[in-house]
């Protein structure tokens, strides 16, 4: 068995072996050559979490098109940005996706995107929901139209092992994402053999469940790549946690026996918010391992883990790695490493890092730093799409030889790894990434705004959160609207530009910003007011009394909140 996929819908399955998924993926590669896809080809796929998104991007492996699988939460303006950034010429969709139970439409946001796209020459939809939708002749063609009368014997082509697979775009320290690409073999491999390693799987026997999104690097990695390479069984969901109730999760691992359970420390969090009641109801003793991804885990989650799902008998592997990275790097092997409630403990196997100081020299045990890998790996990214030098000057610039992966870190005194969090103005909302600029020029992109500065503050569930600091246009129409509608127009309007997931916590509107005598925004200023601290240096400031003014609003904005 290759996939117990589970919808949204309770009752709702699909299981699919590996030899349909052979024949599906066969016919699919058949539909597109139909539809005019060539080798070398980019493909924005923006799909819901259904099969037909894992045949789609097998298909285009197989005919050596490039997928750009493009997360389908994010907006019809991140994903035209996307789809002219790599230049694709073809889109594989939906109509809609279910959420808890609800059709919610995903084709308009592939219309509103391609209004800004001409060359895109043919959209394939796959029909999820019984919603009408807009069609254009001759562009759009129904999956079930053009797929499903292929033959389902298709010939694989081989190409040299450098060819490129798949471009997935990332949030670096500029508005602009960028397009991270990965190759053939060096990729596939240590997709493998980090899967078979890391999670020790069993191909007779195990059955993984990565709870993450085919629109991120992990969904590629370890719920297509990795495991598809080791032949495992695997659950695939379309839903949210609570989709059908909290206890949603429980009842799909008791039900497939779900051996090997890989997910975030942030939905760990949620889950210990929600009660034990929800799993204690449920039989969890298939599972044997438990792994942990996407942003550090507080040993508070990772115990919760450990006792409440794992019943104390499941070791934890914290993995570290990045889109860039293509595969884990750093993650304690299970039966091997003792662990450390919060420590992504040692590199693999054949993986060299290193914590240095600015100067690139290594830091003492315990002290903190900047993690590097000072030699290369097969599945390391081989660059950004379109832009050499944004990829040398963001990764091999500021240490030349060596490889800034963006995280602070320390080795502690037994020389076991810690992640601090990142060092750059790159923010980790519930593992996703995302820039500051981004979300600054989506806010600063509203009528009403002046400037804008954004930081992330620690927050208890999604690791860190939105912070907005904005400064309005004095137009009269503003002035006269009520600032908490308009706060919430705000944040609105951020979740229509990028995605629901850079919606604000908070929005603290001011009269003015704080700035160096050089025009700079000290954001580390108002990182400290919004995670609450006392305040660092504010000497370089052209206004000292503003940073307090902010903090002073701040104080009121939550106490409005209770
Ligand atoms: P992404 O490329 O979106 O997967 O994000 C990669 C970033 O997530 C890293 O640079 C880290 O900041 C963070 N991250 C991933 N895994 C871990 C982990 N196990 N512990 C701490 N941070 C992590």
């Amino acid at each position: 068995m290759a996939y117990h996929w589970v919808a949204d819908i309770e009752g709702e399955s699909r299981t699919i072996t590996y030899d349909e998924l052979h024949r599906e993926v066969c016919r699919t590669a058949n539909a597109l050559i139909e539809l005019g896809v060539k080798k070398g080809d980019r493909i924005a796929v923006y799909m819901p979490m259904i099969p037909e998104a894992i045949f789609a991007m097998l298909a285009f492996a197989r005919l050596g098109a490039i997928h750009s699988v493009v997360f389908g939460g994010f907006s019809a303006e991140a994903l035209s940005s996307r789809i002219l950034d790599s230049d694709c010429r073809f889109v594989v969709t939906a109509d809609g996706a279910f959420r808890r139970g609800a059709p919610s439409p995903l084709k308009p946001a592939v219309d509103e995107a391609l209004k800004s796209c001409p060359d895109v020459a043919a959209v394939l939809v796959v029909k999820r929901t019984a919603g009408e939708v807009e069609w254009v002749e001759g562009r759009d063609h129904w999956w079930h139209d053009v797929v499903e009368r292929q033959s389902d014997l298709h010939e694989p082509e081989a190409f040299p092992a450098e060819t490129t697979m798949f471009i997935m775009y990332t949030s670096g320290t500029t508005a602009k994402p960028k397009g991270i690409y990965h190759t053939t073999a060096g990729y596939l491999t240590q997709a493998a053999t980090t899967h078979y390693n890391v999670f020790d799987v069993k191909a007779e026997s195990d059955v993984c469940w990565t709870a993450a999104d085919i629109g991120w690097i992990t969904g590629h990695t370890y719920i297509v790549y990795g495991p598809l390479i080791n032949g495992v069984t695997q659950v695939m969901y379309e839903g949210l946690p609570d989709s059908g109730g909290r206890d949603r999760w429980w009842k799909i691992i008791s039900e497939y026996k779900v051996t090997i359970l890989y997910t975030a420390p942030t939905t760990i969090r949620t889950l210990m918010k929600w009660g034990d009641q929800f799993p204690e109801g449920f039989d969890l003793t298939s599972l044997r391992l438990l792994g942990t991804v996407g942003e550090p885990i507080n040993p508070e989650a990772w115990m919760c883990y450990r006792e409440h799902i794992g019943g104390n008998r499941c070791p934890i592997v914290d993995t570290w790695w990045q889109t860039e990275t293509g595969a884990i790097l750093c993650s304690p092997l299970p039966g091997i490493t003792a662990t450390k409630p919060g420590a992504a403990m040692r590199a693999l196997p054949g993986i060299s890092i290193a914590v240095v100081d600015d100067a690139g020299n290594e830091v003492g045990r315990g002290e903190g730093g900047y993690l590097v890998v000072t030699a290369p790996w097969p599945a390391m990214t081989r660059g950004i799409w379109g832009d050499p030098d944004r990829y040398l000057d963001t990764y091999w610039s500021r240490f030349p030889g060596t490889y800034f992966a963006g995280d602070g870190a320390k080795l502690d005194p037994e020389g076991d790894l810690w992640l601090l969090g990142r060092v750059d103005d790159v923010m980790n909302i519930s593992g996703h990434r995302l820039s500051t600029t981004e979300v600054e020029h989506a806010l600063v992109g509203h009528p009403a705004v002046a400037e804008a500065a954004v930081v992330g503050a620690s927050d208890d569930t999604t690791g860190q959160a939105i912070v907005a600091f904005v400064t309005l246009k004095l137009s009269a129409e503003d002035a006269n609207k009520d600032q908490a509608a308009l706060v919430e127009e705000l944040r609105d309007h951020v979740a229509h530009v990028i995605s629901p997931i850079a919606k604000p916590r908070q929005i603290i509107l001011t009269p003015a910003l704080p700035k160096t005598r050089s025009g700079k925004i000290m954001r580390r200023l108002l990182r400290d007011v919004a995670e609450n601290r006392s305040l660092g240096d504010v000497t370089t400031l052209t206004d000292p009394t503003v940073v307090n003014m902010i903090a002073g609003l701040m104080v009121t904005d939550a106490a409005s909140d209770d």
